[in-house]
């Protein structure tokens, strides 16, 4: 196999784990190693209508392509920067009478691309879809079968004046999306939107404890000067300092599970058996099962095995409750939860995080902050001593536990937290990102609100008051509870 190079990385035989990716020089933290446009990507089949098919980002009133009636864009120019991956789609779609899922939709789109590229997309590009991993022979026979049932769809759905492919080769795409997809969210880090492939990414290995994050820049369409536009694309940072010649490493799950359990999501979905020093020592296990300890004593394992179950039951029944908008039950269910976990659980033991998680999230929906703040305080402090100190979802949560005390009146509190939060996403997403945009703006506004509340708490709390006021829901929302 040729190793080939870019500026930064190359790729290299990583023993088992097959090829990896290492640096070439050293990086620091917040450092992009590599940005890739990728092959394809398209917007998931339930958001086709609510998501730009162009730039992934979420809007309201989106225009619809008067061809196909199926894909939906901002704006004109982000119908233009799209029409070249969409103008085979197009007119497939229009054929077969409707869209196909996302799956088919983005093989035909990555086949596409490799008609027009043959095969690589620059320079920079370091392997090929060919090369990469499909695990059909690892499929259970169910699996195999969906598989079968999705390259008789794709069949259908791609035309006959297009290049043709055998069945292997389509089953070869389908079995490398399988694997190594990459999930795009929102521009507001919000909501998971659509799905892409990009090849180098797919060289980048995982380590429960990984030295880079993966996320999307939504490029720039918007700018009156074209040169100033730029594309979707995805960036590798680096989350500390990376020595040259270090194996580059990303996250597949997130990290607030037990080590068993991580490994078998991984084994699952990537078929893997994860070796990382976090999984083979178990590293922060017993954090994430601790229990209380009242004058240096623990409570008995059959208390805290009764909790336990009590607990996941109920994390399944508020799951249930919070699918159905039912966020009154959800609410009564988390607070007798966390009464039952008190003294017993410690707060960094995943079911306390995960209750706490819900709590807050819907309390401060329903802008009972007060209560919500508190909740989401505890919450960041049990996700900060488990999650390495520069974790994307770390840093989210900071920044939504900030908000809500911030708006819970607690101005000190939120505005450290939004400062915390800022400092993290500085390095997962870079300054430019609209999340650390947002971030850098509430930064300024708290820090404008703590100098007037340290000067005159009297004044503060009025001015907040009336600002709170003002909304007419949140005051009547405080008058029925
Ligand atoms: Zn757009
Ligand atoms: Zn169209
Ligand atoms: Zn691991």
């Amino acid at each position: 196999m040729t190793l080939e190079k870019t500026d930064a990385v190359e790729v290299f035989a990583a023993g088992e784990k097959g090829r990896g990716l290492r640096t070439t020089k050293e990086m620091l933290a917040g450092e992009v190693v590599f940005s890739e446009a990728g092959f394809a990507a398209v917007v998931f089949d339930s958001l086709s209508m609510q998501v730009c098919h162009s730039c992934f980002c979420r809007q309201a009133n989106l225009h619809r392509c008067a061809q196909c009636m199926f894909a939906c864009y901002c704006d004109r120019t982000c119908q233009g920067a799209a029409w070249e991956e969409h103008k085979q789609e197009c007119a497939a779609i229009k054929r077969l009478g409707k869209a196909p899922n996302e799956n088919t939709r983005l093989v035909a789109r990555i086949l596409w691309h490799t008609q027009k590229h043959t095969g690589k997309v620059s320079d920079n590009q370091l392997t090929t879809l060919d090369l990469l991993e499909d695990h059909i022979s690892d499929m259970a026979p169910e699996d195999l079968k969906e598989l079968k049932v999705a390259v008789h769809n794709f069949l259908e759905y791609w035309p006959s004046n297009s290049k043709q492919y055998g069945v292997e080769y389509i089953s070869h795409i389908f079995g490398v999306i399988n694997c190594n997809a990459f999930i795009l969210s929102d521009q507001r880090g919000l909501q998971a939107v659509g799905v892409g492939i990009f090849p180098n990414l797919c060289l980048v290995n995982h380590d429960c404890w990984p030295n880079c994050t993966v996320i999307l820049n939504h490029g720039n369409q918007t700018a009156l000067d074209t040169a100033f536009h730029s594309q979707r694309r995805i960036e590798l940072r680096a989350l500390g300092t990376i020595l040259e010649g270090e194996e580059l490493t990303v996250s597949y799950v997130d990290f607030l599970n037990l080590s068993t359990e991580r490994k078998q999501l991984l084994k699952k979905q990537y078929y893997f058996d994860c070796e990382c020093e976090h999984c083979s020592h178990g590293i922060k296990d017993d954090l994430m099962m601790g229990t209380q300890e009242i004058g240096g004593k623990k409570p008995s394992v059959d208390l805290v095995k009764q909790v336990a179950n009590f607990s996941l039951q109920a994390l399944s029944k508020i799951e249930q409750a919070h699918t159905e908008r039912n966020f009154h039950e959800v609410v009564q269910i988390c607070r007798e939860c966390l009464e039952k976990q008190e003294l017993l659980l410690a707060d960094t033991h995943l079911y306390v995080l995960r209750v706490l998680r819900m709590i807050s999230e819907v309390l401060s929906f329903q802008q009972q902050f007060q209560e919500a703040a508190e909740y989401a305080r505890r919450m960041v402090d049990g996700y900060a001593k488990l999650y390495p100190p520069n974790n994307a979802l770390l840093g989210m949560a900071t920044m939504r536990a900030g908000v809500t005390n911030w708006h819970a009146g607690l101005i000190e509190v939120g505005h450290g937290m939004i400062c915390k939060a800022y400092a993290i996403l500085l390095i997962t997403h870079g300054p430019h990102h609209p999340i650390t945009k947002d971030l850098e703006r509430m930064r300024t506004q708290t820090e404008m609100e703590l100098h007037m509340f340290k000067q005159n708490e009297k004044v503060y709390h009025s001015m907040r008051e009336v600002a709170v006021h003002n909304k007419p829901s949140a005051s009547q929302r405080g008058k029925v509870q």
